[in-house]
């Protein structure tokens, strides 16, 4: 093992952060479950197909698969934390990557930490809050919410955010977590790593270094379960891999520039990113911009309150007057902001199967070589509750439609 002093001083780092938060009001027996979560951003459901991924391929064996569909837009954002709190973004409020939030005069975008690390802009309850108020010690590791207070609270141990942070060193921590005291150590551990979604949007996701980076990723969960494995706990570990949502290609053919169409001295507000984004309009301008965006092929566009149902979106005042999205594989750009990506996501997820992301499960929770049919993301934090033996908070997920992968003893 790696236990580099790096490593170390890093665990103790979080450990300081963790005394500041309040104690479990009773405290956790050896005899409760443990669960591990990790998020692959971006792990479209099917990549395993173009790629040779032994370790995936072993665990889906061992334990479950699952296509999982992700919430509407299947941004990284909103979804991280839908799987967090089992609430559609409409209900938690992360409704995209970057919002503005009309009640609190807040805006949140992924690039102002500030706005990220601030609690009141998360509702919902994240897993590792239920965890902790019911006695159960909790880890994050780069969760989406994970940095911020919420309900005056965080998970005992977490990080600020730090992409660069290596696979093997995020191993590193979830084992020495698990190797803590009993009296210290999580029964839930949130862990994450970018890829293969940098990949995905540079390349495209059928490109040979999607691909590459697939077996890359296999190759290093390799070495996370013999590293598992040699924890004296092992056989009580469940664990879980997922992701956000998959990845669409995209070709410069297939884009439309909203501004050929709209004025933009119109629009007061437009956040999101490429195909997705809500704009907030002038003051009787709404009937014009709408009825323009309307006549456009390849994207589709909504008012307020008007989405279809099954979307769940677009009743949160932050998604603001219209949402518009292009059409799959299409592309939404402005003028002097064409991107040149090959791959991206955010579209409806359920219409486009490429949004559908992975998910693997093993453990004494699951049955072993089980396949499960294609389930919402916001179903997992039931699953992850009843998994913990811990009752979860109100959600917008149905452990009915999940209980199929447990097992009958559990
Ligand atoms: P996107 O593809 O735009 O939806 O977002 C993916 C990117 O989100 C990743 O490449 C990360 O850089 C970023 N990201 C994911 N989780 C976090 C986090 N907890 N804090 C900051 N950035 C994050
Ligand atoms: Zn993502
Ligand atoms: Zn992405």
């Amino acid at each position: 093992m790696r236990f580099l002093k790096q490593t170390l001083l890093f665990i103790l780092a979080s450990l300081t952060i963790a005394n500041c938060n309040a104690e479990p009001k009773k405290s956790q027996t050896k005899s409760q479950p443990y669960l591990v979560v990790l998020s692959l951003d971006g792990f479209r459901w099917n990549y395993t197909d173009e790629a040779n991924t032994p370790v995936l391929d072993s665990l889906r064996k061992a334990g479950v698969f699952a296509e999982m569909i992700p919430s509407f837009p299947s941004k990284t954002f909103p979804n991280h934390y839908t799987l967090a709190t089992g609430l559609y973004p409409d209900h938690h409020g992360i409704v995209m990557n970057s919002f503005y939030a009309p009640g609190l005069k807040k805006f949140y975008s992924v690039s102002n930490r500030k706005s990220v690390r601030n609690g009141i802009l998360y509702g919902g309850e994240p897993i590792w809050n239920t965890a902790r108020k019911q006695g159960l010690r909790s880890a994050t590791l780069f969760w989406v919410g994970s940095e911020a207070n919420i309900q005056n609270m965080h998970a005992n141990i977490w990080y600020r955010y730090n992409q660069k942070l290596p696979f093997t060193d995020r191993i590193d921590s979830v084992y020495t977590w698990l190797s803590l005291p009993e009296n210290i150590r999580p029964h839930l551990i949130m862990w994450y790593y970018p890829e293969p979604d940098g990949t995905g949007h540079h390349y495209g996701p059928h490109s040979p270094e999607v691909k590459k980076m697939v077996e890359q990723l296999d190759t290093w969960l390799g070495e996370y379960f013999t590293a598992m494995r040699r924890l004296p706990i092992f056989n009580q570990i469940n664990f879980i891999i997922t992701s956000d949502h998959g990845m669409q290609s995209l070709s410069p053919e297939r884009t439309v520039i909203l501004d050929k169409y709209v004025d933009t001295a119109d629009l007061k507000i437009v956040l999101g990113s490429n195909p997705v984004y809500n704009i907030k309009v002038k003051p009787g301008k709404l009937d014009i911009v709408y009825n323009a965006l309307k006549k456009v092929a390849h994207i589709k566009v909504w008012k307020h309150d008007s989405l279809p149902a099954y979307l769940h979106y677009g009743h949160n005042p932050r998604t603001l007057d219209l949402t518009v999205v292009a059409d799959p594989r299409w592309s939404i750009y402005w003028s002097g902001h064409v991107g040149h990506e090959k791959g991206t996501h955010g579209y409806d997820p359920i219409t486009d199967r490429a949004m559908h992301a992975i998910f693997y499960a093993a453990g004494p929770a699951f049955k072993n070589d089980y396949q499960e049919h294609s389930f919402k993301n916001v179903d997992l934090y039931p699953l992850m509750a009843k998994i913990l033996h811990i009752i979860p908070a109100p959600s917008d997920g149905k452990l009915n439609e999940v209980k199929g992968m447990l097992n009958p003893q559990h």
